[in-house]
């Protein structure tokens, strides 16, 4: 199946960097958010970090425009029912991404290919609540998407054949390369980064280290290129701590019991990033540590 146009749920960090990489390999791209404001800041975001490729030598300019005369936005989801594949990217939230599919769903074209970017959730699961469970699979980009070259496939107990080499035709067209999972909680990546992440916070959380002695012990002891901690701000610690709960509910093994101190520094609302708070302060000149 050929596919030239992308629906793209959540315009979040992972939504308008898909749409950006979607839009630069010639996809026309409709992107969707509950909140005007997510759209408005994701298209000034797509358009800095294209400028930057383009400052770099990396996009031509009249790539640059062409792109993002590809990219629409609406805050009606069902205006994405036409498009040839749709990528949902809202938050990771089962609930959430229910709702979604049970809206979208009655709008879809026949032939759509409906996939998620879910982190962790069961893609066997989120299907079996649509009508299209062999033309549904996981799509789960890196963050962040223009920079990281891996993609994960994850096929769902029914998805067919047609659909996993649609999907694989798209990563390639991205430049990107595929890596293909099967369908058990947190796939490949999370299920070996997560549990990492959450040790650096009980490291931090049982005073064996603090904030930078951490995250400075796995830079030069390990050769990561950013810290536990730091990437856990970079990924979100809501999204951290909602992968480790489907781990420990999925896998049923203490060892992937979510450690007490990122439970709390979410309900704080410190999130990462995005807030301007988590394991690091990001409101002054240069990161501080908050422990
Ligand atoms: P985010 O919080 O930055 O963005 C989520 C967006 O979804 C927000 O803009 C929110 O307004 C929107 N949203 C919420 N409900 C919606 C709805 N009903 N309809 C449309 N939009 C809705 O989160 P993110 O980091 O971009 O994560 C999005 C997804 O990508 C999650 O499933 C996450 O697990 C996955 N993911 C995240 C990362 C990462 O490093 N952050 C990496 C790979 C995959």
């Amino acid at each position: 199946m050929d596919i030239e146009s992308i629906g793209i749920v959540g315009a979040g960090q992972m939504g308008n960097g898909i749409a950006h990489v979607c839009a630069l390999a010639g996809y026309d791209v409709l992107l969707n958010d509950v909140r005007p404001e997510a759209l408005e800041e994701a298209v000034a975001l797509i358009r800095r970090n294209l400028d930057r490729q383009v400052s770099r030598g990396k996009v031509a300019d009249t790539d640059r425009d062409a792109a993002m005369a590809r990219i629409r936005t609406t805050l009606t989801l069902t205006d994405l029912g036409p498009k040839d594949l749709v990528i949902e990217a809202a938050t990771e939230r089962e609930d959430v991404k229910h709702a979604i599919f049970a809206e979208l769903v009655p709008a879809l074209g026949k032939q759509t290919i409906l996939t998620s970017n879910t982190s962790s959730i069961s893609i066997t699961r989120l299907a079996s609540r649509t009508d299209r469970p062999e033309r549904f699979m996981g799509f789960h980009f890196m963050n962040p998407v223009p920079v990281m070259q891996l993609v994960e496939l994850i096929r769902g107990i029914a998805t067919d054949d047609a659909t996993y080499a649609a999907c694989h035709g798209v990563v390639e067209r991205l430049g990107k390369t595929a890596a293909t999972a099967e369908d058990f909680p947190a796939f490949i990546v999370n299920r070996i980064l997560m549990p990492m992440i959450n040790e650096a916070v009980y490291t931090l959380y049982e005073g064996v280290g603090n904030v930078n002695s951490i995250d400075q012990a796995m830079k030069l002891g390990t050769n990561h290129p950013m810290g536990p901690l730091e990437l856990a701000d970079f990924i979100g610690l809501d999204t951290c701590l909602a992968i480790m709960n489907v781990l420990h509910d999925g896998l049923g093994d203490t060892k992937y019991r979510p450690c007490p101190l990122l439970t709390k520094y979410v309900e704080a609302g410190w999130l990462g990033r995005k807030t301007q708070r988590g394991f690091y302060d990001y409101r002054g000149e240069t990161p501080q540590p908050t422990r």
